[in-house]
């Protein structure tokens, strides 16, 4: 089973998104395990402070390495085989083939930083695989945390109804995908392609990936170039 285990001070979100449609019913189902520890219990003093100012001065808090350490410690020992992600937007932004080998693997152990992130040591001592879902700032690794779990867990045997579906997706092809339509013929004055209801499975076949180059031409040139890395 693939077992995600969530560090975070807000366990209370979770499952929240994932525990609803697909991911919720793979959830009650078995396919995979979710597991929040609340990383306030392993906080100082009478107060169970996670955080503390920074050191050289400037604005923020940063949470304090040792807490953090004792939540990794108690949630995930030394011979545990799950990666431990830091969800960080100084991270390896997040891609569908990490997320392939994620969903292969036995699941994650997901550290979800609050205020100005975590104190820089926590990275190498726990050997944190900082991962980024996207060149903007949250104020939390929660949201991002569901996001790449929604990206896994959808990949796992059982989880989408049709295992095809999966696969002509944007970025598994390397391009974004071709547009889809459906009933009604003609939207307001907009008719579906002819091409689409030809019956010509070959030659819609060559359309949807004529409009899938095109799209990811005029959109996304970055993925046409990294596929000819
Ligand atoms: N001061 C940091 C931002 C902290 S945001 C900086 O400038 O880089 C607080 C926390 O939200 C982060 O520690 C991280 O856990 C999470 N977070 C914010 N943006 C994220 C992103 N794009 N991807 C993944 N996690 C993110």
């Amino acid at each position: 089973m693939w077992r995600a285990t969530i560090l975070t001070l807000f366990p209370e979100m979770f499952p929240g998104p994932l525990g609803l449609s697909l991911a919720g019913d793979a959830l009650a189902r078995g396919v995979w395990a979710l597991e929040t520890r609340q990383i306030r219990e392993h906080g100082i003093g009478r107060h169970r402070a996670v955080d503390d100012t920074p050191a050289g001065g400037g604005p923020g808090m940063v949470m304090r390495a040792d807490v953090l350490a004792a939540a990794i410690d108690a949630a995930a020992d030394e011979n545990d085989p799950r990666p431990r992600l830091l969800m960080s937007p100084r991270g390896r932004p997040l891609t569908q083939a990490r997320v392939r080998d994620l969903a292969q693997g036995p699941g994650a152990v997901i550290l979800c930083a609050r205020f100005e992130g975590v104190d820089e040591r926590i990275i190498a001592a726990r050997r944190l695989e900082e991962v980024s879902i996207g060149d903007y700032i949250l104020s939390g690794g929660e949201v991002a945390a569901f996001a790449l779990m929604d990206a896994c867990v959808r990949l796992l045997p059982g989880v989408m109804g049709e295992e095809l579906s999966g696969e002509e997706e944007s970025f598994e092809t390397g391009l974004l995908e071709y547009p889809h339509y459906t009933r009604p013929r003609d939207f307001e004055g907009r008719p579906i392609p002819e091409i689409l209801l030809s019956g010509d499975h070959a030659k819609i076949a060559k359309w949807r990936h004529e409009q899938a180059l095109a799209l990811t031409r005029a959109r996304r040139p970055d993925l046409l170039a990294r596929g000819k890395e």
